[in-house]
Parts: C-alpha cells; structure tokens; sequence
C-alpha cells in the first residue's frame, strides 16, 4: 500500500505455533480461545509478519521472521510452517537479497531476526550481503549473554555472523534511520525493543512489534507472558493505542496470522480493528 510517497508491504515469513497461555499470560483460556483456537498441545498459530518498506531511496526490511536454519526436532516443536518465506516474497517483487540496503531488528529474538542469515555451502553468513541491519546497542549486548528466563529465545547464529561480516549498526535509544524512518526504544517485553515509526506526506505507519504481537493484545492487560516487564508493556500500550487512533496510524501486527495491517478506531469505548 502506499504510505505517503512511500510504499510498504508486510512480507510473510510462514507461521509458527506458540503456547496459548503463554501469548496471554493472566489471560483466562476461555476468553483468549474466542480468537485462537488452541492445537491438542495448547499451541495456537501465529503469523511471521514482516514489513517491507520502499523509500524510493532505500528497500528497507523491519525484522526477518523465523528463517530455516531449524533442525526437524525444533521445527516440529514450534510448528514451524513454511507456506511462504522471505525470499520468495521479495523474489515476488523482483527483489533479491542484495537489494535490501537496511535491516531493522526490532530485537533479537528467534522469531524475528530468523532470516537475517542463511545457511550457504556448510556456512552461516547474512542474508542480504549490502545491508546494514539496525540493533539496539543493548540489545545485542543482552542478545550475547541472556538469563535463564529468556535464554531460549536468542540464537547466535542469526546475528553473530552479521556481527563478524561488520554489518551490524548499534544504535542507542530512539534515532532517524534514514528520513522518514525512526526506531523508538520502548521497554517491556524486553528492555531494549526497538519500535519502527514510518512517516511519509502525513502519513504513519507503526511496527509495534512485540508490545502488541496482535490484534486480540489491544486490550490493556493481555501481556505475553514473555515479557520481561509486563507492566511497562501495559503502559506503553495505554500511551500508544490511543495515539494511533488518534493519528491514524496503520498498525503492523507482526503475529497475527490474519489480520497483519490495520488501523485503530474508537467506537462507543472500544477499540474496533479496521483492516487496511
Ligand atoms: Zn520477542
């Protein structure tokens, strides 16, 4: 869709399957199932969204969904599907991975920085050869030595390679990452996400990334349990949800299998979901 001068497009990257308890944390089943439907194991789907953004200067990919450097056992256990990937959603749009000149990562974690390297004649090496990929300084930093409650969402090998090919670009706290384009450091699921803020001819576009992994996370108190701050996430939201009303935004929901652009309206209280 055009925003502004510019054009953005979210890119799928397949869909995987994570607990339902765990996406909704203090969220009751019966409430949270209305909208997902849990598997026998109590996993629910979930989209692989990424955002392709075309500046007319620059092709600019925001997260790299889950990638393929999965072995059977891991594949199976996330329920990792394929219907589509990166490459042959940018491959549809005669793009190859040396037309990407900038990679955001909004973080580190599995499941979005997944496609920034790829496995080649036995070596890891990046995905896309011209890009700087955009971290936040922190976040690498914690990325390289997690704890034990969030050790098994990072992967070396989606961002060490990048790191020793030189293509990493830290950032610290909120930057322009080119005009037009602006990451805003905002802590709660983890300390150091970093949101992407789209801004063409009065137009906005927001990557909300994990604070609001879909469009059943809009009511305040449905936190992933993943968060490691769970109450800032829910200040975060209280703050930016009623800005993207209010501005208008079109809403990136990274998870949701369904619904993966939108924009926000308030309708007698309640927030109605508008698909763009
Ligand atoms: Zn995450």
């Amino acid at each position: 869709m055009k925003l502004g001068s510019f054009d953005i497009e979210v890119i799928s990257d397949g869909t995987f399957a994570l607990d339902g308890g765990a996406m909704f944390s203090v969220v009751p089943r019966v409430l949270w199932e209305r909208f997902f439907r849990p598997d026998d194991l109590n996993r629910i789907r979930l989209g692989l969204n990424a955002l392709l953004v075309r500046t007319g200067r620059e092709n600019i990919l925001v997260d790299t969904g889950i990638g393929h450097k999965w072995d059977p056992r891991s594949r199976d256990r996330y329920s990792i599907t394929h219907e589509t990937d990166i490459l042959s959603e940018l491959g549809a749009r005669g793009l190859g991975p040396e037309d990407i000149d900038i990679v955001i990562n909004t973080h580190l974690h599995f499941d979005h920085a997944g496609t920034n390297t790829v496995e080649r004649d036995g070596e890891i090496v990046p995905t896309f050869p011209r890009a700087r990929y955009v971290v936040q300084r922190g976040e690498l930093e914690h990325a390289r030595s997690p704890h034990e409650r969030d050790r098994a969402s990072y992967r070396p090998e989606d961002f060490e390679p990048v790191a020793r090919a030189g293509q990493i670009e830290q950032v610290d706290g909120d930057s322009e990452v080119v005009p037009g384009v602006r990451v805003l450091k905002l802590s709660g699921h983890n300390r150091d996400l970093q949101c992407v803020r789209i801004d063409s001819e009065g137009e906005t576009a927001f990557v909300f990334a994990d604070l609001l992994p879909t469009t059943a996370h809009i009511a305040p108190a449905w936190v992933m349990s993943y968060d490691l701050y769970p109450v800032e996430t829910l200040e975060q939201k209280k703050r930016l949800i009623p800005q993207a009303v209010r501005e208008r935004w079109v809403c990136v929901f990274e998870h949701d299998p369904h619904i993966p652009l939108a924009r926000l309206i308030e309708q007698n209280e309640r927030i109605e979901v508008l698909r763009v």
